[in-house]
C-alpha cells in the first residue's frame, strides 16, 4: 500500500509499505477524511522529536473500519469512526494516574506520526480500538469531525490547563486552528473578554465569530504591552498559548494577574530554554502558574466533543479553508501547513 512518510528530518515522500497486521485489541481502517497538522511540520522540518526513518505521517482523521482484532467488543467492520490524535494505552499506570497522554512515558500516548505509523496511507492501524475510537454520529460531516482528532481537544485543553472560569479575562496567543479552538473553548467555559493574538485575516474573522472581543497583532509591538494598555494596566486572569515561540512565555507572564495561570498547548519546535521574567513573576512569589500539556485523547473525549457538534454548540467547519480530494493530495495539504498562505486556516483531504 501507498504511505506518505517522513523519510528523514527535512524530507517527505511516498513509499510502498505492507498492509499492517491487526493487533488483538486494535483495528485496521481506511481513511475517509484526513488533515495535516502544524505538528507534522515541526516533526519533519524542525526535527523537533528527533530523527525518524520512513515514518508514516498524520494523526487527524475519520475512517472506516475494515478489520478488528479478536478482543475488540464495541466496533465492527463498516463502522465510521473518529480517530483521536492521541491513542493512549488505557491500562497503563500513567493513565490510572490521570495522565493517559503520557501512558508508557512522557508523550507516550502520542503514537501516530511520532512512535508509530500515522494515518496518511491507504490502510492504518489503531491501537486499543475500544478505548480510542468513537462512532461518527449520523449526519455529522466527516470533514468537520476530523477537527475533533486534534484541533478541538488541543485548543480546549488550553482552557483546562489554565482552568478558565466564568467571567475570566483571557488572552489567547495564536489563532491558527488550535488557537481558534482555544478561543471557542474559553468562551464555552464562560470567559468574558477574550484578547486574540494573530494576523491572518481569515483567522481574525473566525476568531471574532468564535467570541474574541479584541484582536491584537504581535507584529505591532509586544503582546503584553498591548494587553496591559487595553486592561488599564491590570492584565488578564488567564493566558492560553497556541502560537509563538519560547519567548512568548515572558510576554504571557508579564500580562498575567497575580494568581493567574498560563495554559500552553503550543509545540515548541525550536530553542533550548524558556525564560521567565523574574520581576514580572513576582520575584518568585506571584502565584502565576505555568502549565503545558499534550491533549487528552481516547474514546470518551471524542464522544463528548462530537456531542458538541451534534447539538450545534460548536461549528468546526469554519476552520476548513481548503478542501482537496484523493490520498495523493495529502502532500499538497501538508505543504500548505508548512507554507501557511495568508488565507489558510486548515486544509482537509477527502477520500
Ligand atoms: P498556526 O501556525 O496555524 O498558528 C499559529 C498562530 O500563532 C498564528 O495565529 C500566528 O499568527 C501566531 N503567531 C506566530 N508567531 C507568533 C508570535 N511571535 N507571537 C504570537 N503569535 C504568533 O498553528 P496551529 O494552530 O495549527 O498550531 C498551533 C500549535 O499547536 C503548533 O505549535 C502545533 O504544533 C501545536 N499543537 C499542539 C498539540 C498539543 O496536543 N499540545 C496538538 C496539535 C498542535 P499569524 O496569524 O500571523 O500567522
Ligand atoms: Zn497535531
Amino acid at each position: 500500500m501507498k504511505a506518505f512518510v517522513m523519510k528523514k528530518i527535512g524530507e517527505t515522500g511516498w513509499v510502498e509499505k505492507p498492509v499492517p497486521k491487526c493487533s488483538p485489541m486494535g483495528a485496521l481502517l481506511k481513511p475517509i477524511a484526513l488533515a495535516p497538522c502544524t505538528s507534522d511540520v515541526h516533526t519533519v522540518w524542525e526535527g523537533a522529536v528527533g530523527e525518524r526513518t520512513d515514518l508514516t505521517l498524520g494523526h487527524e482523521g475519520v475512517g472506516e473500519i475494515i478489520e478488528v482484532g479478536p478482543l475488540v467488543k464495541d466496533f465492527k467492520p463498516g463502522d465510521k469512526v473518529i480517530v483521536p490524535a492521541i491513542t493512549p494505552d488505557w491500562n497503563s499506570l500513567e493513565a490510572q494516574a490521570g495522565f493517559s497522554m503520557h501512558s508508557g512515558g512522557m508523550l507516550g500516548g502520542w503514537k501516530f506520526s511520532n512512535i508509530a505509523d500515522g494515518l496518511f496511507s491507504e490502510v492504518f492501524h489503531v491501537n486499543d480500538a475500544d478505548g480510542n475510537l468513537a462512532l461518527l454520529p449520523e449526519g455529522v460531516d466527516p470533514a468537520a469531525a476530523t477537527m475533533l482528532s486534534d484541533m478541538v481537544p488541543t485548543g480546549f485543553h488550553a482552557s483546562e490547563l489554565a482552568d478558565v472560569k466564568y467571567g475570566d479575562t483571557v488572552c489567547v496567543i495564536g489563532i491558527g486552528p488550535v488557537g481558534l479552538m482555544a478561543v471557542a473553548g474559553a468562551v464555552l467555559r464562560g470567559a468574558s473578554h477574550v484578547f486574540a493574538v494573530g494576523t491572518r485575516p481569515n483567522c481574525v474573522q473566525v476568531a471574532k465569530e468564535y467570541g474574541a472581543t479584541d484582536i491584537i497583532s504581535y507584529k505591532e509591538g509586544s503582546i503584553d504591552s498591548q494587553v496591559l494598555k487595553k486592561t488599564g494596566g491590570k492584565g488578564v486572569d488567564k493566558v492560553l498559548i497556541a502560537g509563538g515561540n519560547c519567548d512568548t512565555f515572558a510576554e504571557a507572564v508579564r500580562m498575567l494577574k497575580p494568581g493567574g495561570a498560563i495554559g500552553n498547548v503550543n509545540y515548541l519546535g525550536e530553542g533550548e530554554y524558556i525564560k521567565i521574567p523574574r520581576a514580572a513573576w513576582g520575584v518568585g512569589m506571584g502565584h502565576k502558574k505555568i502549565v503545558g500539556g499534550l491533549m487528552p485523547g481516547g474514546r470518551l473525549r471524542m464522544e463528548k466533543l462530537v456531542s458538541l457538534l451534534v447539538t450545534g454548540r460548536l461549528d468546526t467547519s469554519k476552520l476548513i479553508t481548503h478542501r482537496l480530494q484523493g490520498l495523493e493530495s495529502i502532500e499538497a495539504a501538508l505543504m500548505l501547513m508548512k507554507d501557511k498562505p495568508r488565507d489558510l486556516i486548515k486544509p482537509i483531504v477527502l477520500l
